[in-house]
């Protein structure tokens, strides 16, 4: 509910990124964003409590029952997050291109929008919901891993419904909100985190790796000078956000 790890994360001089906002539909939101920080990823967020609640899941959602896609639970990002596309500068927090992948409303099981079911549902790290997205449809589940040694380490997984398809739902690429493609925004700022070719389905092991580590480290970055020359070796080692 409180934004103060999404601000003490991030300098508002030097990134895009927005500091607020509030829901006006009465329907709660969700927003997926693909992500080219150090390792490709996408953010899965959803509207609770006047924030957005998120999950960085490197391999991405996916249509199929079968797979379980590692969602890493991270800090509550503030509403108006749910347009942000473009570029965070180097230097900063989570460095790199951000496209909106999906958004769309999304209800709880019985066709509401019942938040406090939904936060209690956080609370026991399981929630279901159906999402009405253009290309996220049908019922999902946000499972947290209770034997994990990650202790915000959570499962992604389609429910078996007419929405469920082996179809690989990642290989559509663009942008729901403009014709953006990652690779079009590395053109466009002159960086190379385009869709990272290879690294797309980059080994989820090192990303949640990665992702895990951030609880013990904390946001140094705050109180790190910048430098044009450490911030690229810093972005490297910062956790996704
Ligand atoms: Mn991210």
């Amino acid at each position: 509910m409180s934004l103060i790890r999404y601000k003490q994360k991030r300098h508002f001089t030097e990134t895009p990124e927005p500091t607020g906002g509030k829901g006006k539909t009465g329907k709660l939101i969700f927003v997926v964003q693909k992500h080219a920080a150090s390792h490709l990823h996408y953010d899965f967020r959803l509207e609770m409590d006047g924030v957005l609640k998120s999950w960085a899941v490197p391999k991405g959602p996916s249509l199929n029952p079968d797979d379980k896609r590692l969602a890493m639970m991270v800090e509550d990002h503030p509403y108006d997050y749910k347009d942000f596309e473009g570029n965070i500068p180097e230097g900063n927090y989570g460095a790199g291109n951000v496209i909106v992948w999906d958004t769309g409303t999304y209800t709880t099981y019985d066709g509401d929008s019942d938040q406090k079911a939904l936060l209690a549902g956080l609370k026991k790290g399981h929630i279901t919901f159906i999402m009405h997205g253009k290309k996220l449809k049908g019922e999902f589940a946000l499972i947290k891993i209770r034997n994990g040694k990650q202790e915000n380490a959570w499962l992604l997984v389609k429910a078996d419904d007419k929405y469920a398809s082996k179809e690989d739902i990642t290989l559509k690429t663009k942008s729901v909100l403009s014709d953006a493609t990652l690779d079009k925004l590395a053109a466009k700022y002159g960086n190379a985190k385009g869709d990272h070719g290879k690294e797309a389905g980059a080994p989820r092991k090192a990303a949640a790796k990665k992702t895990a580590t951030k609880k013990a480290a904390p946001p140094k970055d705050a109180a790190t000078p910048r430098s044009s020359s450490t911030t690229k070796t810093q972005s490297k080692k910062k956790p996704q956000p």
